[in-house]
């Protein structure tokens, strides 16, 4: 019952447990149970990758690699704090 402006999609991942918000002329937004939206190569970095059987990866919404794109460099890892490296 919510008026918007961008007519948007979400999905559900049952497996990975994250919703992807897909809209027009924009990359899909990977919304993680935590941490800030990110993008799906960095789901399929942190998890997708991971599901082996032809039963996980059938019911995984997020193993086309055409929609995902290429992994992204920082994709794999938590996000890490801004290190200092002592610029004085
Ligand atoms: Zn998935």
């Amino acid at each position: 019952m919510t008026a918007s402006s961008t007519p948007s999609e979400v999905q559900r991942c049952p497996l990975c447990q994250v919703e992807i918000e897909s809209c027009p002329g924009r990359p899909d937004t990977v919304m993680f149970s935590q941490g800030t939206p990110g993008t799906r190569s960095k789901l399929w970095s942190r998890v997708c990758q991971f599901l082996k059987t032809t039963e996980q990866t059938t019911a995984c919404i997020n193993q086309d690699a055409d929609r995902r794109g290429p992994q992204q460099l920082g994709d794999a890892f938590p996000d890490a704090p801004t290190i200092d490296l002592g610029a004085s």
